[in-house]
């Protein structure tokens, strides 16, 4: 098994402990009637008006979510990481750029509404020196900005891709499709060094996996911890799957959890992500963040104070998703 170079107390830990890491980190089945949904039911409501869409999409969340109540796990809810936590106590690590955790956020561009604000969303988290990761859809209804994208790269922000279209069937598909829609897209892209994908609406697959080992992807992002909606990998860290030859990064949680699928008010988001990073802290973990342009877009100054509660911790360090990775695999200089 690889190691993060960073982290090898944690995995001795994890491998003493005999927490199952691997079988943690596998790829989830999808219920039939989930996979039925996302293959042929989203493609026919991704045509509908934008009122349908919306009615049929707050049906279906009071249907997952009765109460409506936000349900997160925090990472200490686990008993897995409570074992990790407990071993680490008196350790006083710092594994992370010389800092006890790390905060990645980063942006899907899901839509048109998303790219529109995707180059106000990148100035603000210039002018509060945040590196972050921006998941882009190569076709889907906008279309690509070059002059944004060479202005991202050359502030240091992170490329990565979000699909060709935002397909929640996509792992579903036939590999034939898969193949060529993800060949299309690194072709589309091919100006940019393209190393991470995050799944659209986190559909994953085995055969999703086999073919971004294929494409010799460096990293996926579409295994997730905090909702409880999804299979949960519970272990803030980057994982090496052998089997694909390549890492995994789990992403902690996502705006959609607070505001479209409750309706959350602000101060108890920043507390929840507050105490999010301080677990992530006891753990020396990795936070991953994803917020979407589209949604920030009605919300800028809910963005600026997310910012601003993230960076009151001296603890911690910012990096891009491919930064976490390349220092995990001991390019510690890649700053
Ligand atoms: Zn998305």
């Amino acid at each position: 098994m690889i190691v993060p170079v960073n982290l090898h107390k944690h995995y001795e830990i994890i491998e003493e402990e005999g927490i199952p890491i691997s079988s943690l980190f596998q790829v989830p089945s999808t219920p039939v009637m989930e996979k039925f949904i996302r293959k042929y039911g989203a493609p026919i409501v991704s045509k509908m008006p934008t009122k349908t869409r919306y009615f049929l999409t707050n049906s279906i969340k009071k249907c997952r979510n009765p109460s409506g109540k936000l349900i997160l796990n925090y990472p200490l809810d686990f008993p897995e990481c409570q074992i990790i936590a407990e071993k680490l106590k008196d350790q006083n690590l710092r594994p992370w750029w010389n800092k006890k955790a790390v905060i990645c956020v980063c942006h899907d561009v899901d839509n048109n509404e998303g790219a529109k604000f995707a180059p106000t969303i990148a100035d603000m988290d210039y002018r509060y020196k945040l590196p972050t990761t921006f998941n882009f859809l190569t076709h889907d209804n906008y279309s690509l900005d070059s002059t944004l994208l060479r202005s991202l790269i050359k502030r240091g922000f992170e490329i990565g891709l979000h699909g060709y279209t935002h397909d929640q069937g996509f792992a579903f598909r036939h590999p034939k499709i898969m193949r060529k829609e993800i060949d299309q897209a690194l072709e589309v892209l091919k100006e940019v060094d393209i190393v991470g994908y995050r799944s659209p609406a986190l559909c994953s697959s085995e055969l999703l996996f086999k073919i971004l080992s294929e494409r010799k992807f460096l990293y996926d992002s579409s295994l997730q911890i905090a909702s409880s909606f999804y299979h949960s990998v519970k272990i803030p860290y980057p994982y090496y799957m052998g089997k694909y030859d390549f890492w995994e990064l789990p992403l902690m949680v996502q705006d959609d959890n607070y505001l479209r699928d409750t309706n959350t008010p602000e101060k108890i988001i920043l507390n929840s992500i507050r105490r999010f990073i301080n677990e992530i802290i006891v753990l020396n973990g990795v936070f991953i963040i994803n917020m979407h342009p589209h949604l920030m877009a009605k919300c800028q100054q809910f963005y600026e104070n997310f910012i601003q509660t993230i960076k009151e911790f001296d603890d911690v360090a910012f990096a891009t998703m491919k930064e976490v990775i390349k220092y995990a695999q001991g390019n510690i200089n890649n700053r």
